[in-house]
C-alpha cells in the first residue's frame, strides 16, 4: 500500500452496494472512477453501466487491473493521474469514486470546470472536506468551500463510513456524498467573478464583521455597500447566506455600472 497515493481499499459489499444505489446509475451511463484501486467498485459498476473509464495513477495496480478485467470491453483503463486527465474528451458521464483523499479538493474543482458533460458525482470523500461542502450558514464549516461547490451543485450527504471499513484503515472518518450538478448556478449573480472575489475577501478573517473584512475591497464605500444590500454590517460573514453574498455582488455591480 501505498499511503501517499490514499491508498484506503473498501472490500465490504454492503458499503459498496450503498455507494452503488446513491450514485443512481442507468445501462446507457458512462461512468469515470477515480483511483479504482483493486478494482472493487469497479466490478459493482461494470454491472449497471454502458461504459467505465477508469483512472488509476499506481502503475503496479493499473497493471493488475488490466490482467483482472482482460476480458470487459466496457472498461476503459487509464494508468495516470486523475488532475491531469482531460474530462472534456469522453462526452457526457457521472463519477462514481472512492477517492484518493489528499487531492479532494482540487479534483472537485477540475470537475466542476466540466460540468456541461457531468451530470452527477457520487464521492467517497474525508468527513472533514465533506462537511465543509455540505455546511449552512451559521456553522463553523461553513466558507468558501461551502459557496463554491454549492453554487454549481446540489451536495447530499448519504452515508458516513468508518475507518474500520477500509484496508487499511485511514486516520478519519469518511462520508459518501452525492452532488446533483446544477443546470444554472444556485444564485443568480450578474458577475460570477465578482461574487467569488467579495467570499474570498469576507472569509479571509472569518472572525471580523463583514464591514472590516470588505473593507480591503472596497474601502469606505463598504459600509453603504452592506446597507444597501439589506446586509447588517456588524455580522460576521460565516451569517451570511449565499443569496445575501449574491445580492450584495449585485448591488457593488450596479453601482460601477
Ligand atoms: N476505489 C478503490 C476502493 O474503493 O477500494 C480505491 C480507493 S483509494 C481511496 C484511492 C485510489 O486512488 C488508490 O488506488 C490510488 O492509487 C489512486 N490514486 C491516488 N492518486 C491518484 C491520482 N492523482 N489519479 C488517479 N488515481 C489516483
Amino acid at each position: 500500500m501505498k499511503p501517499k497515493l490514499g491508498q484506503h481499499f473498501l472490500f465490504d459489499q454492503v458499503i459498496l452496494d450503498k455507494i452503488i444505489d446513491a450514485a443512481n446509475i442507468n445501462d446507457d451511463d458512462t461512468i469515470i472512477e477515480i483511483g479504482p484501486g483493486p478494482g472493487t467498485l469497479t466490478v459493482k459498476l461494470l454491472e449497471k453501466a454502458n461504459r467505465v473509464v477508469a483512472i488509476e495513477l499506481d502503475r503496479l495496480l493499473h497493471h493488475k487491473l488490466v490482467q483482472r478485467f482482460q476480458n470487459n470491453d466496457k472498461l476503459q483503463l487509464i494508468l495516470g493521474d486523475a488532475l491531469k486527465f482531460d474530462f472534456g474528451s469522453i462526452g457526457k458521464f457521472k463519477v462514481v469514486s472512492n477517492i484518493p483523499y489528499q487531492i479532494t479538493t482540487p479534483l472537485i474543482f477540475k470537475l466542476l470546470k466540466n460540468r456541461d458533460n457531468l451530470t452527477s458525482m457520487t464521492l467517497t470523500m474525508q468527513k472533514e472536506v465533506a462537511d465543509r461542502i455540505i455546511a449552512v450558514p451559521g456553522s463553523k464549516a461553513y466558507g468558501i468551500l461551502s459557496l463554491t461547490v454549492q453554487y454549481h451543485t446540489q451536495p447530499l450527504e448519504i452515508f458516513s463510513i468508518p475507518p474500520e471499513a477500509f484496508r487499511p484503515p485511514p486516520k478519519v472518518k469518511s462520508t459518501v456524498i452525492n452532488f446533483r450538478i446544477l443546470q444554472t448556478p444556485s444564485v443568480e449573480v450578474s458577475d460570477p467573478e465578482l461574487y467569488f472575489r467579495i467570499i474570498k475577501a469576507a472569509f479571509n478573517q472569518r472572525r471580523k464583521t463583514i464591514a472590516n473584512t470588505l473593507k480591503s475591497l472596497y474601502g469606505e464605500d463598504t459600509k453603504g455597500f452592506l446597507l444597501l444590500s439589506d446586509i447588517n454590517p456588524t455580522h460576521r460573514p460565516e451569517t451570511l447566506s449565499s443569496a445575501q453574498f449574491a445580492n450584495l455582488a449585485n448591488v457593488i455591480k450596479g453601482s460601477k455600472g
